[in-house]
C-alpha cells in the first residue's frame, strides 16, 4: 500500500491559519516594532511557511522514517558493504557525554580517556592487520586508500624513486583506481582468470620498475579468497613495489588471517561495516589505514603517542596527539577524523575480543555457504561452489531465457521484505548479484530469502518488470535522476513531476 501522506510535502499539506501551538496575542504593536528595526528589514507578509498542527507534523516526520529499509526494520544482504546489525549498545557508548561533547580543540590533558581510546584502537588495530603502524585519520574507506597511496608516493618520493603505476585487478572496487587517479599514479588493469583469481600471467607481463603499488583486495569482490596472494606480494615486492590490501572484506578474515602476515604493506579498515557503525546515506564513516614499520614517518598527523613513565611497581602513560612528524604527507581530514564511529568500533572490538572476532568471520563465512548452497540451484554462481562471506550469482540465463534481469529480482526482493543484494557488481560477471547476508542473520532469514529467490524466478516478466509494486516509489528513471537531479521544492511543482510513481 502506498503511502500518499508520507510523499506530499509539509507544504502541500499546510492548511491555512492551522497552528501547532496557541501564542498569546502580540503586545508589541507595529509602530514600535518598526521603531526597533531597521525599516528594510521588515516585511509587511507572514513568511510562507507550512501551517500544520502537531499531529499532522509528528505522523509526516514518523511515515517518512519508515520509507527506507534498514538493518533495524530488514534483512540487508547488500554485496561488498557488509550490512550488519548495529548492536545498540555502540550507539550508548558514542553518546556518553564524555565522548560525545569533547572538543577538538581541548589540551591533550583533558582529553586522556579519548585519547587512550584511540591509542589502543590503534594497537587493536594494528593487531588484526599485523601491520604495526596506524592512522586513524581518513574518513572512508576510499579516503584510506587514497591517504595510504599518498603514503606511498611519498615513501617512494624520500627514496628518489620514479614509480608511475598503481595496477587493480578488473574486480576492483571502483574505489581503487579512483583514489590511484586522485593521488596523480597511472593506473593499470589486471586480468581475472578463469577461477575468478588474479591471472599470474597478466601480472607478470604488466609488473615493471614503474610499479609503485598492487591494490588487491581479498578476499576478493567474487568473494574468493586469493590462494596466491604470498606469491603476488613477492612478485611485487621483488620489483621494489607494495602491496595495498582494499580491507573492506574483513569480515570474512578477523582473526584468522592478517593481511601483514599474507605480504599487505598497507590497507584500511571500513568500520561502518565490519566493526558495526551504522552507515548508508552518505556517512559518517571511517577508513583508519595500516602500514609497515618502513611506512610509519609518512601516515598523516597527527597520531595518538603514549609516554609511559614508571616510578618504581607503577607503569603509567600519557597520552598526546604527535604532529612532530617531519615526513609526514600531513592532514587529511580536519581535527582527528570521525571519532564518534571510531568509538563503536572500539566498542564492537573490546566486547567481542580476538576469539569473538574470529567466531564473526567463521559465522559470517559459514552463513554465506550456506545460502549458496541453497542459490546456486537458483541462480547461477559462475565462481566455485564455494565462498568466504560473500557470492556473486548471475542472472544472465533467466535474461536470455525469460527476460528477467538483475534488476528486476532485485527491485522485486522488495516487494517481499528484503533489501536488494549489491547488483552489476563486480564487472566480471554478467548480471551480477552480490549477496552477502553476514554472520547477523538466522537460519531463519537465509531460509525465507532463498525460498523468495526462487518464488521470484518463477513469476512472470511483465510482473517483475513493473516491480517494486509496494513501495511508495516505484522505478524512477534513474537516467534522469542522475542526471538532473530535483534537489529542491518549488510551488507549483507537483508531486508527480518527481518520479515515474505508477
Ligand atoms: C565499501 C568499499 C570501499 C570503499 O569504502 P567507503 O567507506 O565506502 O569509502 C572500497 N572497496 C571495497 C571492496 C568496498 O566494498
Amino acid at each position: 500500500m502506498r503511502n500518499q501522506q508520507a510523499t506530499q510535502l509539509l507544504f502541500e499539506l499546510s492548511q491555512p491559519g492551522r497552528s501547532a501551538v496557541v501564542m498569546p496575542p502580540c503586545d508589541v504593536r507595529p509602530q514600535e516594532m518598526i521603531e526597533m528595526l531597521p525599516e528594510h528589514l521588515c516585511s509587511d507578509q507572514p513568511l510562507p511557511l507550512p501551517e500544520l498542527a502537531e499531529p499532522d507534523i509528528v505522523r509526516h516526520f514518523t511515515n517518512l522514517s519508515t520509507l527506507n529499509m534498514s538493518v533495524d526494520t530488514h534483512c540487508y544482504p547488500l554485496g561488498s558493504c557488509t550490512m550488519k546489525y548495529n548492536p545498540k549498545r555502540n550507539e550508548r557508548i558514542a553518546a556518553l557525554p564524555g565522548f560525545a561533547h569533547i572538543h577538538p580543540l581541548q589540551a591533550d590533558s583533558s582529553a586522556q580517556g579519548m585519547l587512550q581510546l584511540l591509542y589502543e584502537l590503534q594497537q587493536m588495530l594494528a593487531e588484526i592487520a599485523g601491520l604495526p603502524a596506524v592512522s586513524l585519520q581518513p574518513a572512508a574507506g576510499a579516503q584510506g586508500e587514497m591517504a595510504a597511496l599518498m603514503v606511498a608516493k611519498a615513501y617512494f618520493r624520500n627514496r628518489g624513486e620514479i614509480r608511475t603505476r598503481v595496477l587493480t585487478p578488473d574486480s576492483a572496487h571502483g574505489t581503487n583506481p579512483a583514489s590511484a587517479s586522485m593521488v596523480g599514479f597511472e593506473t593499470t588493469t589486471i586480468k581475472s582468470g578463469p577461477r575468478g583469481l588474479v591471472n599470474m600471467d597478466d601480472l607478470r607481463e604488466k609488473l615493471d620498475d614503474r610499479t609503485a603499488v598492487f591494490m588487491i583486495t581479498n578476499p576478493n569482490t567474487l568473494g574468493l579468497f586469493e590462494t596466491q596472494v604470498a606469491e603476488i606480494a613477492r612478485l611485487v615486492h621483488e620489483v621494489g613495489g607494495l602491496i595495498y590490501l582494499d580491507g573492506a572484506n574483513m569480515n570474512a578474515i578477523m582473526g584468522i588471517a592478517r593481511p601483514g602476515d599474507f605480504g599487505a604493506d598497507m590497507m584500511h579498515f571500513n568500520p561502518h561495516k565490519t566493526f558495526s557503525g551504522p552507515h548508508g546515506g552518505g556517512g559518517p564513516g571511517a577508513g583508519p589505514i595500516c602500514v609497515t614499520e618502513d611506512l610509519a614517518p609518512f601516515l598523516p598527523t597527527p597520531v595518538v603517542v603514549a609516554d609511559h613513565a614508571s616510578s618504581g611497581e607503577n607503569d603509567s602513560a600519557t597520552f598526546r596527539l604527535d604532529y612532530d612528524r617531519p615526513l609526514s604527507v600531513g592532514r587529511v581530514r580536519s581535527f582527528f577524523g570521525n571519532v564518534g564511529v571510531l568509538v563503536r568500533a572500539y566498542a564492537y572490538i573490546r566486547t567481542h575480543g580476538p576469539d569473538g572476532l574470529r567466531q564473526v568471520s567463521e559465522n559470517a563465512v559459514l552463513n554465506a555457504n550456506y545460502l549458496l548452497s541453497k542459490a546456486q540451484h537458483i541462480l547461477p554462481v559462475p565462481h566455485g561452489n564455494r565462498c568466504m562471506h560473500e557470492f556473486v550469482a548471475s542472472a544472465s540465463s533467466l535474461k536470455r531465457d525469460k527476460k528477467i534481469s538483475a534488476m528486476d529480482i532485485a527491485k522485486r526482493l522488495l516487494d517481499y521484505g528484503f533489501h536488494a543484494p549489491t547488483v552489476y557488481f563486480p564487472l566480471t560477471v554478467p548480471e551480477a548479484m552480490m549477496i552477502e547476508p553476514t554472520e547477523t542473520e538466522s537460519k531463519e532469514s537465509l531460509d525465507a530469502l532463498a525460498k523468495i529467490l526462487f518464488r521470484i524466478t518463477e513469476e512472470s516478466a511483465d510482473l517483475l518488470h513493473e516491480a517494486p509494486h509496494s513501495t511508495t516509489i516505484s522505478r524512477p528513471d534513474e537516467v534522469t535522476a542522475a542526471r538532473n537531479p530535483v534537489l529542491s521544492w518549488h510551488a507549483g511543482l507537483a508531486n508527480d513531476d518527481l518520479s515515474t510513481d505508477h
